[in-house]
Parts: structure tokens; C-alpha cells; sequence
């Protein structure tokens, strides 16, 4: 160890600029297995099982090159060609933080670039994927959402950063795994680019996608209540809420959308959920921050909601809690608590009889720790303006001292 970040540089440090121009054929990463199996019988006249061979060489083995796909006939090669292509996010730069977190900066179009997380622990591989360029919902503790909102990935864009780390990993799917789960926690809400990333979902775990659990792919939510019971007829994946407050009025304060959902609104959707499937528990996630949401009367009131979801639920522990130290970030308001502090709040949750772990901060000397993605955004909302004016208040008194 030498103290220092390490940057590994992939695929030539590229600006973003210089992205390819635009192609008018069919992305293949934007298909799931139904999607690609009807383009195969209808747009080509082929067999369905055909789409499983190309998912099979894109996802398992990496290939984007239908030359390569030996397994398809010269005709068939030459027809996707003409008509499709596999276009995979451009990898701006790639950092690994002493802690082996690996992070990517990828390049999204000719202003835009996101960020994807790898964080390895023991036995699992877990990868931190965005959903969104930005995000509208403009919570206040968030650095994505200081940087305001430009647009909703595509399919294609959301399953090509699951691709590229993957490659990058060495990951073979069914056989050397070194991805075992995917969050959708990254830059954005999930729930509000909801097609699409519900299908990225399902070739993460489509056999001849990713090959991942249902229970190992995880949605985080700020609280959409009504794409929270849409999910729940549509896809079966974990999941996560972004809790950070047990009082409506503090709720609101951090996270906007609570004036739309309040608690009790959000609670009755996750019961809902959790109810759908036996044995299905529901993730509520909880950044602790200074004075703000780490009080004793916080605890307690985060207990009583967290036993009042089991009894909903009938089952014990169907509510998890995680707890989330903030991650300071330039131009916050918001302070990390002290190591007691935190330990005080996390003792109440266990005398309580609640399991409440501490997520260990990770890769924050590369800026890949929770609530630290911002990626590169074009559009900027007040509030970002906001945080950069004060931002060069602060610098221009530095400056003047
Ligand atoms: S916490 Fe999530 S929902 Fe809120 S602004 Fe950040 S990315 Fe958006």
C-alpha cells in the first residue's frame, strides 16, 4: 500500500466528447430475453433459441462482434450486422480505492457520464448501479441530487454498466462468479425510469443473462408508492427504501417526494409488498447524520415503526434496517455523527432486539462511498446552482484570509 488512490485507466482515457456518433440500429443491450426473442422471430425470421445464443455471447463471454459468434450461421451474422449492433457504455476511467472498491466513470452520450461501483467483500461481489443521469428528487443529503436532473438511462445503458464491470472482473456467470449481487442504488431513482430498468433487472437474472437470484438483485427506492406496488406485479427482486427519518416533517425536510408519500403512504406500500411473497422482508435504509436524524427519540421512533411493519407483516424481522454513516461531500450541509454517536443509536436498535448493522464506508477515497456518486450531469437544478454558489463563497473567502 502506498497511501494513494491507484487510477487504472481502461479503453485509452477517452473525453467524453469523442463518444461514437449516433448508429440507428438496434442496441441488443436494450433487449431482455422476451424482447430479443421476438425481434429474432419477427424483424429476422429466425428461431427463438437464436436469442439465447447471442445472450449467451454477450453476457456470458463478452463479445459484441456477431463475426465472432461462431455458433450462428454466415447469413444470419451478416443479417444482424445490417440490422442490429452491441453497444456497450465507453468507459471514461476507471479507479480502484485502496480498499479495492472499483469504480467506473462511463460515458452515456456526448455530455453525460454515470457512475458504477464494484465493492467486494467476503464471499460476495456486490455492484452499485445508476438508473438515472442525475435525479430529480433532490434530496437534501444526496450529491447526485445536487447535480440535478438530465435524463432516464436506457435498458441498454443500465445492463451495459452490469457488462462492463463484469468483463472488467473476469465474472463468468454459472461458473466463476465475481458479481453475486447488483443494487440499484447508484445515481438516480430507480422507480421513476421504471421500464427500464425493470427490464435490465430481468437479464441480470436471466440465466442467459447474469444468472443472479432474484433475492441477490436489489431495488432502492426513495418512496414511489405507486411503482412500488406496480413492482410488485411486475418484477421479483429485493427490496430497499431510503428511510433516513421516522417524523414526517423531518422526512420531508431531507427528502421532497415525502410531502407526496408520506410515511404512512410509504409504510402501507411496503407492507403490501412484503405480503406478496412469504418470507419476503423489506430493507429500510438510514443515513445518519449529525444532529439531524441521530437522537435518541429517533431510535425510538424508528423501533416502533420497524415492530409495527412485523406485526403487519407477521413475521419477524421483516423489516431490516440498515444504518449508513453520511458521506460528507463538497458544498453539504450535513456532518458525518461521531463513532459514539453512532454506536449510541445503533445500541438502541439492538436493545430493542433489532439487528442494525453499520455499513462500513467504502471506497470514499475515490469518491465511491454512498450518497458520493455524481457522475457528470449537463442540467443543473436551483439547488445545485445553489450549493456551487456557496461552494465559491466559501473558496473566494478562503482565498481573501
Ligand atoms: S438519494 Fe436517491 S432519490 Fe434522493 S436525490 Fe439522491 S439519487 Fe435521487
Amino acid at each position: 500500500m502506498n497511501g494513494q488512490t491507484q487510477i487504472q485507466t481502461t479503453d485509452a482515457v477517452s473525453p467524453v466528447s469523442r463518444l461514437p456518433s449516433i448508429d440507428t440500429r438496434t442496441n441488443i443491450f436494450d433487449f431482455d430475453r422476451a424482447r430479443l426473442e421476438r425481434f429474432f422471430e419477427e424483424e429476422l425470421g429466425e428461431k427463438p433459441f437464436r436469442a439465447h445464443q447471442v445472450m449467451k455471447w454477450i453476457h456470458h463471454r463478452y463479445v459484441t462482434d456477431f463475426a465472432e459468434m461462431t455458433d450462428l450461421g454466415k447469413v444470419l451474422r451478416s443479417k444482424l450486422e445490417e440490422r442490429a449492433r452491441i453497444h456497450a457504455p465507453q468507459v471514461i476511467f476507471e479507479k480502484t480505492s485502496l480498499d479495492d472498491t472499483r469504480k467506473w466513470l462511463l460515458g452515456m452520450d456526448a455530455k453525460n457520464a454515470i457512475e458504477t461501483v464494484y465493492i467486494p467483500d467476503k464471499g460476495r461481489g456486490t455492484l452499485c448501479v445508476s438508473s438515472q443521469v442525475g435525479c430529480a428528487l433532490n434530496c437534501a443529503f444526496c450529491s447526485t441530487g445536487a447535480q440535478g436532473f438530465n435524463r432516464n438511462l436506457s435498458t441498454a445503458e443500465i445492463i451495459g454498466q452490469v457488462w462492463v464491470a463484469a468483463r472488467a472482473l473476469g465474472n463468468v456467470p454459472h461458473q466463476q462468479r465475481k458479481l453475486t449481487n447488483v443494487v440499484m442504488m447508484g445515481m438516480g431513482e430507480p422507480l421513476a425510469n421504471f421500464d427500464n430498468v425493470v427490464r435490465a433487472m430481468s437479464i441480470m437474472r436471466d440465466d442467459y443473462g447474469y444468472g443472479l437470484a432474484n433475492k441477490r438483485v436489489t431495488l432502492s427506492t426513495a418512496g414511489m408508492v405507486p411503482q412500488i406496488d406496480r413492482l410488485a406485479q411486475e418484477s421479483d427482486v429485493s427490496l430497499a427504501v431510503s428511510l433516513h427519518a421516522p417524523f414526517d416533517e423531518l422526512r420531508t425536510q431531507l427528502m421532497p417526494i415525502n410531502k407526496k408519500y408520506p410515511l404512512a403512504t410509504l409504510i402501507d406500500a411496503c407492507v403490501r409488498y412484503a405480503q406478496r411473497k412469504k418470507g419476503e422482508s423489506v430493507t429500510f435504509e438510514y443515513t445518519l447524520m449529525q444532529g439531524v436524524n441521530d437522537q435518541p427519540e429517533h431510535a425510538r421512533a424508528l423501533v416502533k415503526l420497524l415492530q409495527d411493519f412485523d406485526r403487519r407483516v407477521q413475521m419477524q424481522d421483516a423489516a431490516k434496517i440498515n444504518l449508513i454513516p453520511f458521506n460528507p461531500f463538497p458544498g453539504t450541509q450535513f456532518q458525518r455523527p461521531s463513532d459514539a454517536a453512532i454506536r449510541d443509536f445503533q445500541r438502541l436498535l439492538n436493545a430493542a432486539g433489532r439487528i442494525a448493522p453499520v455499513r462500513r464506508t467504502r471506497g470514499d477515497d475515490i469518491d465511491a462511498a454512498c450518497g458520493q456518486l455524481k457522475g457528470q450531469v449537463v442540467d443543473r437544478t436551483p439547488r445545485s446552482a445553489r450549493i456551487r454558489k456557496q461552494q465559491q463563497a466559501r473558496e473566494a473567502a478562503r482565498g481573501a484570509v
